[in-house]
């Protein structure tokens, strides 16, 4: 008997035990089977990267707000990234974050469930201060590597929600990103696309929602153009952007397609 134990009845030791596990985070298991562990298993996986900026004034108003029970419901996120380049942790990897909200990317519809979420204290309008760039380059670096993500699997909030969500902002350095091997990024040299090429596929192929096209012809010039146009209100054609593509979007949709065929 040991000395935490002794005079305790086992009932009692139990129960402490019980709580303690609990404190931890308790394994799930049903009272209705008997437990009999496996060891082939391994822990659920996020598969891609979501980026977002706060768009709020400063990095102690984000981090309120990510803690807290805002009014315009409760959000957070993995990880928030300072100007500074200082690096917060807020929810534990194996846990879904709140930062995607309703969206689509590829097959994938439940983007809390399937991702990593990185906030960058950045107020929309600015642009990114290099020692947070480095920062986020590091993080993705090490969670890539750590969590088998591919380097690929990189994307912006507004890719998955073209409808709801312009973040990152046009100000993100993408090119940086992709020069580090982060996010698809169109080659240089890629030449134009041949007739027949079919741009809608395309983006559809890359992830893309394509329900709404000029929404999501917006998010993918933002992301991969730089050109920053505001997702079109329902019912409005304020802002809209013409579901024409140009030579460049094809070009760039053709390349990415076929990056994404292997080609
Ligand atoms: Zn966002």
């Amino acid at each position: 008997m040991t000395p935490m134990t002794r005079g305790w009845s086992l009932p009692v030791v139990a129960a402490v035990a019980l709580l303690l596990a609990a404190c931890a985070g308790a394994p799930q298991r049903s009272p209705l089977a008997a437990w009999s562990p496996s060891p082939n298993h391994d822990a659920r996986q996020a598969q891609l990267i979501v980026l977002h900026h706060t768009q709020m004034a400063s990095f102690d108003e984000a981090l309120r707000t990510l803690k807290s029970a805002n009014a315009g419901g409760r959000v957070s996120a993995h990880y928030l990234v300072a100007e500074d380049g200082r690096i917060m942790q807020l929810v534990d990897e194996r846990a879904r974050a709140w930062h995607a909200g309703i969206g689509r990317w590829g097959a994938l519809t439940d983007l809390n469930d399937a991702s990593i979420g990185i906030e960058l204290d950045n107020d929309g309008t600015e642009p990114f201060a290099e020692a947070q760039v480095a920062a986020l380059i590091r993080l993705l670096d090490d969670l890539c590597t750590r969590l088998a993500i591919p380097r690929t699997a990189v994307i912006a909030h507004a890719d998955l929600a073209p409808t709801r969500k312009a973040d990152p902002s046009a100000h993100f350095p993408w090119a940086r990103l992709a020069a580090e091997g982060f996010g698809e990024w169109p080659r240089a040299d890629a030449p134009p696309a041949p007739e027949g090429f079919d741009p809608v596929l395309a983006l559809a192929l890359l992830g893309y929602d394509t329900t709404d096209l000029p929404a999501a012809l917006a998010a993918f010039r933002r992301r991969f153009r730089g050109m920053d146009t505001a997702p079109t209100p329902v019912g409005s054609d304020e802002g809209a952007v013409p579901v024409a593509f140009d030579d460049e979007d094809r070009r760039l949709l053709f390349d990415l397609e076929q990056q994404r065929l292997g080609r």
